[in-house]
């Protein structure tokens, strides 16, 4: 194989469903823009950086390692983390409520019950600091599942671990129909979660 042959690039996932089909827990102009552009652009950005990376190599000029791997960590952490949200909700009236199946089991095994999740959950969504993630994770080593509280893309996160479910919380995610509320749009994600998902996740890991 030819050096460089090959590659690929980060691309942006087609949505399972309609722009519309969140309404009224996310409207059609807030999900369009959350997705085309604010996704796109980490998308973007990766990719961007991977042409930098190859063109100094080609050039064999130095790289600014810690400001790149810096910017390149946050891009692909974005898009890894909306392409799994993108997963996690479905539209209205085909999501939400009480998981069953194995990731029932298992919140319930680790947090007591739904609702102590539910609640240790939206905790941790609601108090990020400035734009960042809930993120429920599988530690694998232990067979345990785990809050990790994700500032921006990228601060917070346990390497290794699998993502099960997150929750954007960036104010791009709400700013259109929530305004200032983070802790309203948490309430409406209740409603979208898509469990049969998030069980297809936990039954790739056991
Ligand atoms: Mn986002």
């Amino acid at each position: 194989m030819n050096k460089g042959e090959g590659i690929k690039s980060f691309s942006l996932p087609k949505l399972r469903y309609d722009y519309n089909a969140l309404s009224p827990y996310m409207s059609e102009e807030q999900l369009k823009l959350h997705h085309d552009k604010h996704h796109q652009a980490y998308v973007n950005g990766a990719n961007a950086i991977f042409e930098k990376l190859d063109k100094a190599r080609k050039d064999s000029v130095d790289i600014d390692a810690k400001a790149m791997m810096k910017e390149l960590s946050f891009h692909i952490g974005g898009h890894m983390l909306h392409s799994a949200f993108w997963d996690c909700i479905a539209p209205a009236g085909k999501g939400g409520g009480k998981p069953g199946g194995a990731i029932a089991d298992l919140l319930i095994n680790e947090f007591g019950s739904f609702e102590r999740f539910k609640k240790e959950f939206s905790m941790a969504a609601t108090s990020v600091e400035g734009s960042g993630w809930a993120v429920l994770a599988m530690q694998e080593c232990v067979s345990r599942p785990l809050i990790m509280q994700v500032e921006k893309h990228n601060v917070n996160v346990f390497p290794g671990f699998r993502i099960l479910m997150d929750l954007d919380v960036w104010e791009h995610a709400y700013y259109v129909d929530y305004k200032n509320d983070r802790a309203k749009f948490v309430e409406g994600f209740w409603n979208v979660v898509n469990w049969d998902y998030v069980n297809k996740v936990c039954a790739m890991i056991k």
